[in-house]
């Protein structure tokens, strides 16, 4: 089981990647994913992260968006 600073840091480590895998990810159905050790659901593909009672915590940033 992980802990919500390991999913934390495997979504940091995706870097910009994270963008593209979260739109193949399409609709997550969070409910079914796997929990955190503090109760947090979590994508072990995008690393994205949902409370307890299902509040999306990091949605990943689109890459080049905020560039200018
Ligand atoms: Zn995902």
């Amino acid at each position: 089981m992980k802990t919500r600073s390991e999913v934390e840091q495997a979504a940091h480590l995706l870097g910009e990647e994270r963008w593209t895998v979260w739109m193949n990810c399409g609709v997550h159905d969070w409910r079914r994913l796997p929990e955190t050790d503090s109760g947090e659901h979590y994508c072990p593909k995008c690393w994205t992260l949902w409370t307890s009672d299902g509040a999306i915590l990091h949605v990943p940033d689109q890459p080049s968006a905020n560039k200018r």
